[in-house]
């Protein structure tokens, strides 16, 4: 079996005024490394395509660490941890914040959260919807918090509507005029984000890399030509900063609807051969390497479950997605 877990933020701490970005410490990453180390084996890249060519069997119990989207703070806490402790992980790059100093609109609201109040931003969005005639009403609270299952209540309830209730023009129409508003520099904060293209480079050489899509749009929902465009784009941009041609895909926020199997289609002809959704459970064989599935860190690590992954593997479900049709 393969369990794959994913990270997003990496940092030494999680202060901000209005607590909103949530990750793992270097220190916290480096132990989770120790306690999945002891009942499991890593793989890498190399290791997912052999099985996929079917070169070698799936272990056991196999584990690989994923990075979706790119953040500096993953190759300067990560990286290193990784590397002295010889294990291998796969990072995601989204390549637009890279070519052009651009911040995507999830991580503008992710910053826009941590440094404004959360009714401040309630009014900042109500004065931006009002100005582009837009209507607003909260999603369900159920809804909301099946998506941001870590959230409060309200922050998930408002996330969603950022999220998923605005059409993607909207949606970046709205998140940007607020960023603006609060005073955010987009190349600045995109500087201090992302990592640039020498980091791709190196995550590349050492077969640590793979593309998160080019403007971190949900692919599935796209129509094919812009789905292609995107996805295309981004594995141009990689091959031209590294040298080398990725071949593994993590589909942008990793939902059901935003996964499909044309854009698994386009993806296996461009040279992908295995692709991450975020359905939640484990991968009991490599039945379907586009769609294979994996889990939030904090899936498996919280305070309430301290580092005991036993009863995980034992209870873990098989990935169903795209599977039967
Ligand atoms: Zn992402």
């Amino acid at each position: 079996m393969l369990i794959a877990i994913n990270y997003h933020y990496i940092r030494e701490h999680f202060d901000a005024p209005y607590p909103s970005i949530f990750g793992v410490t270097p220190e916290d990453f480096s132990l989770q490394l120790d306690v999945l180390g002891r009942s499991a084996c890593f793989l890498g890249i190399d290791d997912i395509v052999d099985i996929v060519d079917g070169k070698r069997s799936l272990p056991d119990r196999a584990v690989v660490i994923t990075f979706d989207d790119g953040l500096k703070e993953q190759y300067e806490f990560a990286w290193p941890v990784l590397q002295k402790k010889g294990i291998p992980a796969i990072f995601y790059a989204i390549t637009r914040p890279i070519e052009e100093s651009f911040v995507t609109t999830t991580h503008k609201i992710h910053i826009i959260r941590a440094y404004t109040h959360p009714d401040g931003l309630l009014k900042h969005l109500q004065a931006v919807l009002a100005k582009e005639s837009l209507e607003f009403s909260l999603p369900d609270a159920h809804k909301a918090q099946k998506v941001y299952r870590y959230d409060s209540v309200e922050n998930a309830r408002l996330k969603f509507f950022l999220n998923h209730v605005l059409e993607e023009k909207q949606q970046e129409l709205v998140v940007g005029q607020i960023f603006h508003k609060a005073g955010f520099d987009q190349a600045s904060m995109s500087n201090e984000l992302y990592m640039d293209k020498c980091m791709t480079a190196e995550l590349a050489e050492s077969g640590c890399l793979g593309t998160h899509g080019h403007a971190h749009r949900p692919l599935g929902l796209l129509d094919n030509e812009n789905a292609l465009s995107d996805f295309v784009t981004s594995m141009n941009k990689l091959s031209e900063w590294t040298g080398l041609n990725v071949t593994t895909l993590s589909y942008p926020f990793g939902f059901r609807e935003a996964c499909s199997k044309t854009v698994a289609h386009q993806a296996e002809r461009m040279g992908i051969k295995f692709a991450f959704t975020l359905e939640r459970a484990g991968n009991m064989k490599i039945d379907a390497p586009m769609f294979m599935a994996r889990f939030s860190v904090s899936d498996i690590f919280n305070a309430k479950r301290p580092g005991n992954i036993e009863e995980f593997w034992d209870k873990v479900t098989h990935a169903s997605w795209f599977r039967y049709s």
